[in-house]
């Protein structure tokens, strides 16, 4: 696939083309080219598994994030504590992508070592699809388990509540599978994540209903409550709004957004949400806190990777609710996508791709340059 097309309203985006133009851009924002490579790379993957909520739509959020020092690049974490099976991380506000891959490094470390390990990842960037971190675990065959909070995010309303006192928190885990793909469960704690909404008010993929509470506590799936009014030009800013994200599942999903307030926010040193009497906004920044379980470790009988296989065919095996469809493993949907999308290009609403090449063009990069890294015109 060659240069962008357009079909039924949308852009489809070779994924190659798409981080040409991601690299351009973050070098621009001042980011080493190995930096930019991987910003552009995991918003790009995250397109590709399906999370456009947490993909290259961020790109123009994260280039205004360099240019005003919410997101530092070309950070390398500090080890605040570093004993042998546990470590306290602060991530310095570098972009996620990068202080992400350091964090993941030294928790698999430590649980090669010593078979388990803790870390508690502070003031990070943005860090992205979490699914990212456990496959990276995955890979070197260790169990994890990543609570996350973000600190001075505040667009949820907890169970029962019309105002915001919770970020989108989102609870991830990942199962490495000897010979096999690996189980990942990845999702926000809030009905939907912050960015599926920024996508449905970008023209993109609609809202299940009931996704938000609008101002006078009536369910909706109009993104409008979260951004308010937006001006000409303006990018959408979800603090804007008068109303909230909901959690999912009711008083459940409620509970486990709270419990990811205190491990990543209270426990993991990066803080929760927000505070009472506090007259501006905490800083924002991604807290992360991780078990990890190396498999060799405990696997004693040789037999897990077997288990789960078996289990997931078991599970697999279940006759679908509705006729023709599929029973789905964590982690199989994104799977399928991949392998759709790296054919076809990425899906985007047409605002979205017009913010993208906008930011590009914001930063200076030529027109030649622009239609150079996507292979024709924009
Ligand atoms: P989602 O609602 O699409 O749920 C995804 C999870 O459900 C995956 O594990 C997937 O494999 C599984 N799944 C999906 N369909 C399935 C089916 N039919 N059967 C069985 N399993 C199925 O995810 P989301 O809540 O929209 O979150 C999107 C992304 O946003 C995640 O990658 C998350 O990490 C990210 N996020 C990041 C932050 C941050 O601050 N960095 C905040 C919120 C969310």
């Amino acid at each position: 696939m060659n240069g962008v097309r357009r079909e039924s309203g949308q852009v489809f985006v070779p994924p190659q083309a798409m981080e040409a133009l991601g690299r351009a851009i973050f070098v621009r924002s001042g980011c080493s080219p190995a930096e930019a490579e991987r910003i552009a790379r995991r918003l790009t993957g995250a397109n590709l598994r399906g999370h456009d909520s947490h993909g290259v739509i961020r790109i123009p959020r994260y280039a205004q994030w360099a240019a005003d020092g919410t997101q530092v690049p070309n950070q390398t974490v500090e080890l605040l504590l570093d004993q042998p099976s546990f470590a306290i991380i602060d991530g310095r506000y570098g972009f996620g992508q990068t202080i992400g891959e350091q964090a993941i490094d030294i928790g698999v470390a430590k649980a090669k070592a010593h078979g388990v390990a803790v870390t508690a990842l502070r003031n990070s960037g943005h860090l992205g699809r979490i699914g990212d971190w456990a496959e990276r675990a995955a890979a070197r065959d260790v169990v994890s388990i990543h609570m996350v909070n973000v600190r001075g995010s505040l667009l949820v309303a907890p169970y029962g509540a019309v105002g915001r006192r919770m970020g989108t928190s989102p609870f991830c885990a990942g199962i490495p599978v000897a010979g096999g793909e690996p189980i990942i469960l990845d999702f926000a704690t809030s009905l939907v994540a912050e960015g599926k909404a920024l996508v449905a008010y970008k023209g993109g993929k609609p809202l299940p209903a009931g996704s938000l509470v609008d101002a006078d506590g009536a369910l909706t799936n109009d993104p409008t409550p979260l951004y308010g009014t937006v001006p000409p030009g303006g990018y959408p800013d979800p603090n804007n709004g008068p109303g909230a994200l909901r959690a999912f599942g009711d008083h459940k999903g409620s509970g486990l957004n709270f419990l990811m307030e205190m491990m990543a926010g209270a426990l993991g040193g990066s803080g929760t949400a927000g505070a009472n009497d506090e007259p501006k906004r905490r800083r924002f920044c991604n807290g992360m806190f991780s078990f990890y379980v190396d498999v060799a470790a405990f696997d004693t009988d040789n037999g897990f990777a077997a288990e789960v296989k078996s289990y997931v065919d078991f599970v697999k095996s279940a006759t679908p609710s509705s006729p023709g469809g599929q029973v789905l493993v964590p982690g199989e949907k994104e799977r399928a996508t991949l392998a759709e999308r790296t054919a076809g290009g990425l899906p985007l609403a047409e605002e979205a791709w017009t913010d993208i090449v906008a930011t590009a063009r914001s930063l200076g990069i030529a027109e030649a340059e622009i239609e150079q890294a996507i292979g024709g015109p924009a």
